[in-house]
């Protein structure tokens, strides 16, 4: 009902992205009203075949890195919450990590947490200290510390019971912010599309495993 419920605690952001991963106010800024003059342009060329056009989209190889980045940390803030919080928790004379159905989901989690960190440092070392992330390990990066997140923060909220759905504790929140992650800098989706179609066509990521195919 209008006027009835309480204020709510969250800042209104007026249909657009909720910011993650801070509570920041945002600035919302009218593209249609923009006039852009020649001089403006900085980029010229056909976007198929102008070198600086290529050279920016690679750049959105480090946004995905960083995107991965902070799935990574956001993940393992949840998973140090509900392993913190499964040693406090007693049901009867047990705490929850005493529970082996509960060890496995700590199993899953840390498991798929330290693939994703293993496929981001190598797709940040590949770059070198000024280079750019490779393409296709950086997909791989991305899709594997975006589900990983995904999967780490749900089970996070699972393992607090009903406080991982309240408010009053942090994994709800790190859950919506990495929600976001998912979709920002080429959703998942594209991500696989891209890193299938560059395999079909012999492409080989930087794996021991991979070696023969590429000699
Ligand atoms: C937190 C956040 C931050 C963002 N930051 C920016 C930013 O800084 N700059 C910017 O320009 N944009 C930004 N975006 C926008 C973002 O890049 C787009 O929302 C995203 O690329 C998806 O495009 P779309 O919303 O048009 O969805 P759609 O293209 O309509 O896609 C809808 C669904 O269909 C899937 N889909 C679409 N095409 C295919 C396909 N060919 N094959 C398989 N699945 C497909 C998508 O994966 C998705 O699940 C941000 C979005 C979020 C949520």
């Amino acid at each position: 009902m209008p006027g009835s419920s309480p204020k709510s605690p969250e800042p209104e952001y007026e249909g657009d992205y909720r910011p993650a991963p801070s509570d920041n106010p945002l600035a919302h800024l009218d593209p249609v009203n923009v006039r852009v003059e020649p001089a403006d342009v900085l980029l010229w060329g056909d976007p198929a075949n102008s070198e600086s056009f290529k050279t920016l989209i690679s750049h959105i190889n480090h946004e995905r890195c960083g995107n991965a980045a902070m799935c990574v940390g956001a993940a393992q803030g949840a998973l140090e919450y509900a392993v913190q919080y499964m040693g406090e928790r007693r049901v009867g004379d047990k705490t929850l990590g005493d529970f082996q159905g509960l060890q496995w989901k700590i199993a899953d989690m840390a498991t798929q947490l330290e693939g994703a960190r293993l496929l981001l440092q190598r797709a940040v070392h590949m770059a070198g200290p000024h280079g750019t992330p490779p393409a296709l390990e950086t997909a791989m990066a991305k899709t594997a510390a975006n589900l990983a997140a995904k999967f780490v923060c749900d089970e996070a909220i699972q393992l607090l019971g009903g406080y991982g759905f309240s408010r009053e504790y942090p994994v709800e929140r790190v859950y919506r912010d990495i929600r976001g992650l998912c979709i920002g800098a080429g959703t998942v989706e594209i991500q696989r599309n891209f890193i299938g179609t560059s395999v079909l066509k012999g492409a080989t990521p930087a794996s021991d495993g991979w070696k023969s195919r590429r000699a």
